[in-house]
């Protein structure tokens, strides 16, 4: 972690663990400015509510594949990607819900690929949208 003032390195002085997460103390190398940082607890507490109403743990890694599959062979580089599902994990995280809908991951998702690539984003939309959303998607092909 970086420091906030001066983006220098950093070290943690002190460590504690917290109903609400860790709590740790850094002190700048640089500039020996102090601060605290949480870390929340359970990245695995976020449910996903799907469709048909069904609840299931968050996971990263199916977020990853179905998200891989879409930039299979295209000319995108793997950092870009990780770093794509990066904010996509930290934006659902960082809501604080106990509960997402599995159609606003999608959507959230689909906001996301379309700026990377529109190859991906078709292919991605394809799979996720439902067959009821055809004619908005069509509309959105068009919009490319
Ligand atoms: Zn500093």
């Amino acid at each position: 972690m970086d420091c906030p003032y001066c983006s220098g390195k950093t070290r943690v002085t002190d460590k504690r663990n917290s109903p609400e997460g860790v709590r740790r103390r850094r002190e700048c190398l640089k500039c020996k400015k102090r601060f605290t940082t949480y870390e929340k607890l359970g990245r695995s507490d976020l449910y996903v509510t799907k469709k048909d109403g069904r609840r299931e743990k968050f996971s990263r890694e199916k977020l990853e594949a179905g998200i891989e599959r879409a930039f299979e062979k295209r000319p995108v580089a793997k950092e870009r990607i990780e770093k794509m599902i990066n904010e996509i994990e930290e934006h659902l995280m960082r809501h604080g819900k106990k509960e997402v809908k599995s159609s606003a991951i999608g959507e959230l998702v689909m906001k996301k690929i379309k700026r990377l690539d529109h190859v991906a984003y078709i292919r991605f939309a394809s799979v996720y949208r439902d067959f009821q959303d055809i004619k908005a998607f069509k509309k959105e092909l068009r919009e490319l």
